[in-house]
């Protein structure tokens, strides 16, 4: 089991139990509502109205973390910790990792009439703490459903700067940029340790350190660089989006056009050159 879709079980699919889902390997446990590690993410959740401080939009859930509840009254007796499920979805947020969301019978309107029901992947947009209404701190994820963003992206650009809002709408505040890991920019990452290859920074957030990937020939039409280690570049934010832009481009050798230093590499690790020529090549300034 690992993040992401699995094919032979597409959103939709309607299941009875916790044990069906389970079997189907799209959430392991039978009890708990999280499942991951502080290592991998979350692979998934099951919302089942368990914590009376949930809110399911539909597209949009504000999911309460686990941990603090009397097992016999379901009452919330203690303060959550980042620790387990919650770290394991705080680091969905910090890497980009999507969450398989599984709803449970009538928790909300969006919800099945009975059983369980698979409704998609989405990405952890932001968490924080609060007191619940219980009197407790309780951890709460925002949760974004992935195929309503990519059908939003479909609307066409803005070309005008428009005058904006006091009090902006609940969808402004989403993010467009959606920056997903796939198993070789992990890798990338990990072996780096996380470290910036351009200046040597490592990012500690309070659940996992941060850094991003860059793929020196672009992912995608015209370019359709590939996903391999040789094109991918474990990068600092402001490095990416210098490096994205242009304003740093990298020489024959190496060391770095438009910034000091030359690029981090190791043994393990090489970067093909002509990636870096043809990244050159289009995005020098
Ligand atoms: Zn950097």
């Amino acid at each position: 089991v690992a993040n992401g879709e699995l094919l032979a079980f597409p959103p939709g699919s309607a299941f009875s139990s916790r044990a069906e889902l389970h079997a189907a390997g799209l959430h392991g446990p039978i009890q708990a509502g999280i499942a991951g590690s502080a290592a991998n993410g979350a692979e998934s959740i099951v919302v089942s109205g368990g914590y009376e401080d949930d809110q399911d939009l539909g597209n949009e859930i504000i999911y309460t973390g686990q941990g603090g509840r009397d097992p016999n009254s379901g009452r919330q007796i203690a303060d959550q910790e980042l620790t387990r499920g919650n770290r394991a979805l705080a680091v969905n947020k910090t890497q980009g990792l999507p969450v398989r969301v599984i709803r449970g019978a009538r928790v909300s309107r969006f919800a099945p009439e009975s059983g369980y029901r698979y409704d998609g992947l989405f990405r952890v947009d932001d968490y924080w703490h609060e007191v619940g209404r219980s009197g407790f701190r309780v951890w709460r994820f925002r949760l974004v459903a992935i195929d309503s963003e990519a059908a939003e992206s479909n609307q066409p650009p803005i070309l005008f700067l428009p005058p904006g809002a006091a009090t902006p709408p609940r969808k402004l505040q989403i993010t467009l940029r959606v920056v997903r890991d796939t198993a070789v920019t992990n890798a990338v990452k990990q072996l780096h340790d996380f470290r910036c290859q351009f200046c040597g920074i490592r990012l500690e957030g309070p659940a996992a350190p941060y850094a991003e990937s860059a793929h020196i020939r672009p992912l995608g039409r015209p370019h359709n660089g590939p996903d391999t280690p040789e094109n991918v570049l474990c990068l600092c934010p402001n490095h990416h989006v210098l490096f994205d832009l242009g304003a740093i481009t990298i020489a024959d050798d190496l060391s770095l056009i438009g910034a000091a230093g030359t690029v981090r590499t190791s043994k393990e690790h090489q970067v093909s050159l002509d990636h870096i020529r043809y990244h050159r090549a289009r995005y020098s300034r």
